[in-house]
């Protein structure tokens, strides 16, 4: 049970890159890192617009001297501190992550970024070559893979109560964006502009969630093979996709199947994964988040509730509350920051050890989901074909 108990010495000294006052989000960055203690915000480049991120910073308790007007200013500024930031998080739009991702980690800081992490997996690789270096972590915020029963349906999967795993078939469907959206929304705007977004919108925005969940729940699949088809329902945003269905082949035998999409009439969030194995299966939705149907063949299906008794020691580890009352998105990523901070101070105690105890998305997870991208967007814009995982 997580109680606000310290777990470092002392909160880690951190940032934030993006995540101004009128982004989407910035709080929640924010509410999961302070809520346990174990960060403690001191600087910032809040805002595209350097006032606008000054004012906003100082309305967020950061003394006026460590708001600054960008990361570049940022980063030289708080590395000449006896008391400066240790690691930042980088929550602006797409096209920006890269290059302030790189910085962060030439200044020596460790780093939460946004998903996805990149635009191709050669810039992910570079990252993971300078991360390696700096000896520094690098978080992916696929913040619902700290909720607490994806790691009970990791726990079953691996103790074989599913058998043999046949299909793996998700979804993150939503109905937000079925009319044009981005002419009056500047955060849906960019997201349909591949200068800013990069060479996809659904499979990265929103597609790459329900993947890195697959990966938590089954950590030995691989894609062996992958078929895609993407689609602009609303003609301005091509060629970015609103739109798309990836078919693939795992090396084990097993299939999977993604369907990413913005257009989903009247569907709220529509993120489902259900892991169909030779006896039973399991299925978690994000709109429920607190349980998890298990179905035997030939049984009444089963509802596991958070927070049970029942469940996984390491599945309940991260509850904040009794069962029976609802945690939701804001806890499942306090449960993430909650590991990004033991895994910074792992990293800088170099217990390798305790490091490798600790599951939370790194570097490796955003690799995976700018790669899956690309594989995807290479087989829908070559007319829907199959084509070899590289
Ligand atoms: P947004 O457009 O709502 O907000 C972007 C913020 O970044 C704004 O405050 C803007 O002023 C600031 N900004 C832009 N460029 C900047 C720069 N160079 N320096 C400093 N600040 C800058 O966008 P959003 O919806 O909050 O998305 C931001 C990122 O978070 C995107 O990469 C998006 O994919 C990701 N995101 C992730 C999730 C998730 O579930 N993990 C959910 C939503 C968004």
């Amino acid at each position: 049970m997580i109680n606000g108990e310290m777990q470092l010495n002392a909160p880690i000294r951190w940032a934030m890159v993006g995540g101004g006052r009128s982004s989407q989000i910035g709080y929640i960055h924010r509410s999961a890192a302070l809520r346990d203690s174990s960060f403690q915000l001191v600087a910032g480049a809040f805002d595209i617009d350097a006032e606008a991120g000054r004012q906003f910073g100082i309305r967020l308790g950061v003394a006026a001297d460590r708001c600054y007007p960008d990361y570049k200013a940022m980063f030289e500024a708080e590395a000449r501190r006896a008391d400066g930031i240790r690691a930042v998080s980088v929550a602006t739009p797409n096209g920006t992550h890269f290059e302030i991702c790189k910085a962060a980690l030439l200044a020596g800081l460790h780093v939460v970024c946004e998903k996805p992490l990149c635009f191709t997996t050669a810039e992910a690789n570079a990252l993971l070559a300078l991360a390696r270096q700096a000896r520094k972590i690098v978080g992916v915020t696929y913040g619902y893979a700290g909720h607490q029963l994806i790691e009970q349906a990791r726990q079953m999967i691996a103790r074989g109560d599913l058998g043999e795993v046949r299909i793996v078939n998700m979804q993150f469907a939503h109905g937000f964006h079925s009319a044009a959206a981005e002419a009056d929304n500047p955060s849906a705007k960019w997201r349909v502009d591949p200068k800013i977004a990069g060479p996809s919108y659904v499979l990265g925005d929103i597609g790459t969630h329900p993947l890195y969940l697959s990966e938590v729940m089954l950590p030995d699949l691989k894609i062996e093979s992958l078929l895609c088809t993407r689609q602009s329902f609303i003609q301005s945003r091509a060629p970015l996709e609103d739109n798309a269905f990836t078919i693939m082949k795992y090396t084990s035998g097993a299939i999977g199947y993604v369907w990413s999409c913005a257009v989903n009439a009247g569907s709220m969030h529509g993120q489902k994964i259900r892991v169909i194995g030779s006896r039973a299966s399991l299925e978690w939705w994000d709109e429920r988040p607190n349980q998890l149907s298990y179905e035997v063949q030939g049984q009444p299906a089963q509802i596991l509730e958070r927070g049970m008794g029942y469940l996984h020691a390491r599945a309940i580890e991260d509850d904040r509350i009794g069962a029976g009352h609802p945690e939701g998105l804001f806890e499942a990523w306090s449960n993430l920051y909650y590991r990004y901070a033991l895994a910074i101070d792992a990293t800088d105690r170099g217990d390798a050890q305790a490091l490798r105890e600790i599951r939370y998305p790194d570097i490796h997870a955003g690799i995976d989901g700018v790669r899956w991208v690309e594989n995807c967007v290479r087989s829908a814009d070559n007319g829907g074909i199959w084509v070899k995982y590289t």
